[in-house]
């Protein structure tokens, strides 16, 4: 029988599997995708948080520990486990060399990005290198992966882990670790989350899915209906407001429209709904797939000028284009008068100071709801530019509780052989928000002590035969 068999194709699972098997423990991956798809969401990634206390490699300055949990304590409202949140930051400081050791390169972030190189280091060729790294590390090392293989169940008594079934067959394994994503790809369970908003429709209908198509969730599902410990929440998500013509699936990075910071955002009244400067761009668009969420048809329409061209990543679709905002109006579907006059009153209550985009500088506007707080210059130097704006969701929270050991807990006990990594614990750290770089921090933590307490619990074992023989 198998030592370690991991569920999932990976970042969160690959850790897993690679660290497992420098134990010495013999290692199965089960990847639901096919190999051409394998990989999952972390495909589509290309950063990780890191914390560093000195100019490191590809990260400038410092990221010390307490910025970097004051960062989480902020974007998640404290809907975080200090324990486990320091655990993967402290982890942070010291993952690349282990990652390099797997093929993994980095790179300084690009100028006009994220404004990320203090805080992140980037893959070098993206989340697809750094996935096909970890893929031939672990055929090197032996560890037999197979593809088509979704897992959809599990044989679980009194907590710990007997087998996975994939279709009819039956695979055993002394431990297991679960790396299976969330359930953002399952359609049917983000609409039973969301259900019937004000306005008598089915949000969830209208997201957009940035990454894999394979997340459904179903081994999430079925340990929750088995009583695992949970946390967070099915509501609870990374969304990012994307380019409303993106595909349903694997749109990844480039569907992101970056400029919300530079302009105004609208619904399909023309109205605005919240404050588009109230921080940095990585530590905001996470938010705003859903706040687009919760508007009337799930649409929003953001618009600038072109005195905020250059200042940031421009979309990779060109969006609708006008010497007027009257026209601009026009081509989004938006109702003229009512753009124009969300527009004269934004314009009116711009109290504009020094235009500095690198800090939260002091251009806001005074008197209007809701108020933008910093980067507020008037909309008044043609062409404008719109983009219209659909939420798209990156991976979900609701996820099993867990410990500093990766364990899947059942009525607070944590099991012997079944542990978690990834998205499907990131609730743990998640509660809620987002800030850039976070989901591979928690991925690579957790898969390496995931993967270390599943091989621990054989190499034990083991040790324990060979003493008694
Ligand atoms: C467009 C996009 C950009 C992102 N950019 C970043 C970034 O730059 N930095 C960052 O930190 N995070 C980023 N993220 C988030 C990041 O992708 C995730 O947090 C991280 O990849 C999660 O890793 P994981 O291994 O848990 O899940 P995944 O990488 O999604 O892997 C899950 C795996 O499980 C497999 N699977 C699912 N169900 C089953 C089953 N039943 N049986 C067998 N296998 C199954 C899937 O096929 C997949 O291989 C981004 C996400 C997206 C979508």
């Amino acid at each position: 029988m198998v030592d370690v068999l991991v569920v999932g194709g990976g970042n969160a699972a690959l850790c897993a599997a690679l660290v497992a098997r420098e134990a010495g423990a013999s290692v199965i991956l089960l990847e639901a995708a096919p190999k051409e798809w394998r990989g999952g969401n972390s495909v589509h990634t290309r950063n990780i948080r890191s914390m560093h206390d000195e100019p490191q490699d590809v990260l400038l300055d410092a990221y010390p520990e307490e910025e970097y949990w004051q960062d989480m304590l902020k974007v998640t409202g404290g809907l975080t486990d200090e324990k486990l949140a320091r655990l993967v930051i402290r982890s942070t400081s010291n993952c690349r060399g282990w990652m390099q050791k797997h093929g993994v390169r980095f790179q300084p972030s690009l100028s006009g990005t994220l404004n990320l190189s203090r805080t992140n280091a980037f893959f070098m060729g993206g989340g697809k290198a750094l996935v096909n790294a970890y893929f031939r590390s672990a055929e090197k090392l032996g560890i037999a992966i197979r593809y088509n293989s979704a897992v959809d169940s599990l044989d679980i008594q009194n907590g710990e882990f007997k087998a996975a079934y994939v279709g009819g067959e039956r695979i055993e394994a002394k431990t297991c670790v679960l790396a299976a994503g969330g359930f953002e790809s399952n359609r049917d369970w983000l609409d039973e989350a969301w259900g019937v908003n004000e306005y008598g429709e089915h949000p969830a209908k209208n997201f957009l899915i940035r990454g894999t198509r394979y997340n459904n969730g179903v081994l999430l599902k079925q340990l929750l209906s088995m009583g695992a410990d949970s946390v967070s929440d099915a509501t609870q998500a990374h969304m990012v407001a994307v380019d409303a013509r993106a595909p349903l699936y694997d749109g990844g990075i480039c569907t992101r429209v970056d400029c919300v910071s530079f302009g105004i955002v609208v619904n399909k009244d023309a109205q605005r709904f919240s404050d588009e400067g109230e921080d940095f761009w990585p530590k905001r668009y996470a938010f705003w797939g859903r706040l687009v969420a919760h508007q009337p048809t799930q649409i929003g329409y953001c618009i600038i000028d072109s005195k905020v061209l250059g200042r940031f990543m421009p979309p990779v679709f060109p969006g609708e284009k006008a010497d007027t905002l009257e026209e601009l109006a026009k081509k989004l579907g938006l109702n003229p008068d009512a753009l124009l006059e969300t527009v004269a009153k934004y314009n009116a209550a711009c109290k504009v100071g020094t235009f500095d985009h690198t800090v939260l500088d002091d251009c806001h506007t005074e008197g209007i709801e809701p108020a933008k707080t910093h980067w507020a210059l008037p909309i008044d130097t043609g062409p404008f530019f719109g983009y219209t704006l659909k939420p798209g969701i990156t991976f979900t929270y609701l996820g099993l509780k867990t410990d500093e050991t990766a364990a899947v807990r059942f009525n607070g006990q944590p099991s012997k052989n079944l542990f978690v990594a990834g998205e499907m614990m990131a609730g743990n750290v998640l509660g809620k928000g987002y800030a850039a770089g976070v989901g591979m921090a928690i991925g690579t933590v957790f898969g390496r002590l995931a993967g270390a307490s599943a091989a621990q619990v054989v190499m034990s074992k083991k040790e324990e035969t060979y003493a008694a023989a």
